[in-house]
């Protein structure tokens, strides 16, 4: 069996304000009661987080914040602090992700304070890299991909490394419906995984959870999940049902006996 155990992920983007959330986490929690061998993780809205922290209390899924700020406090209006995330109940926290890079301006070196403003708070970052269309047409798939990695990471010691999960999500495959082939997904997760081993060595490389971003949904996470170095899921419009967030968990879970 794979020693990494896999890691379900749901954003759930500027989606569900409080009685949806609530709803949301209610369903999902009773769905998913039984399950095992699989972490769950869910990233509502911030203003929602302590709601679902609340009905998430005594369950096996995980919260995280869909982003966070740098600095520990200040007139930073807007933003979020690492610990702020850790009161509301957060143990993870999205970040990079490329909608935020697309619309936000956020940039390999602001996705670097914040993973290490992340790791110093106690939570752990769930680090989104990935390429365009146009970046993938013009073959520049695994150099963008290798520099994400190493600017966003940039200074930090192995021991760090290892608390960081890290997220490929192809930004062609984002929200599209397109999802990539289960060999395009392996050979940028392979990719990384070894980018980890030069970089930090063998334990940390093979330690390390790489999730696959990129309409993720029932029909296509069997497969994707049987790949050798796809270690989860970070889903996005799929997380928004209970029914099919449950579906992805309990179908990642059924993957696992089957990995070496
Ligand atoms: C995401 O938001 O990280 C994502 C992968 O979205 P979707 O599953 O909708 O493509």
């Amino acid at each position: 069996m794979s020693k990494r155990k896999p890691l379900i992920a749901g954003n759930w983007k500027m989606y569900k304000a409080g009685p949806q959330a609530a709803e949301l986490a209610n369903r999902l929690k009773s769905l998913v009661s039984d399950i095992t061998d699989v972490d769950i993780m869910v990233a509502p809205p911030f203003t929602v987080l302590e709601i679902v922290a609340e009905i998430l209390e005594g369950s096996i899924i995980d919260l995280g914040g869909q982003d966070l700020f740098w600095e520990v406090e200040g007139a930073y209006t807007g933003e979020i602090s690492a610990s702020m995330l850790k009161a509301a109940g957060c143990t993870h926290a999205i970040i990079g992700h490329s909608e935020r890079r697309q619309y936000f301006g956020e940039t390999n070196a602001t996705v670097n304070r914040k993973v290490r403003a992340a790791l110093i708070g106690g939570l752990i970052p769930v680090v989104c890299i990935g390429e365009s269309e146009t970046e993938r047409e013009s073959n520049q798939t695994f150099s963008v991909v290798q520099e994400q990695l190493e600017k966003g990471l940039e200074g930090l010691g192995s021991d760090e490394v290892q608390r960081i999960t890290i997220a490929y999500e192809p930004v062609w495959a984002i929200g599209t419906g397109k999802t990539a082939t289960t060999g395009q997904a392996q050979e940028v997760h392979e990719f990384i995984r070894r980018r980890m081993e030069t970089a930090h060595g063998n334990s940390v490389a093979s330690a390390v959870r790489i999730l696959y971003g990129g309409s993720v949904k029932p029909e296509n996470t069997s497969d994707l999940m049987a790949m050798a170095d796809i270690d989860g899921a970070l889903v996005g419009g799929a997380s928004l049902d209970a029914d099919s967030f449950a579906t992805i968990v309990r179908l990642a879970m059924d993957v696992v006996g089957d990995k070496a």
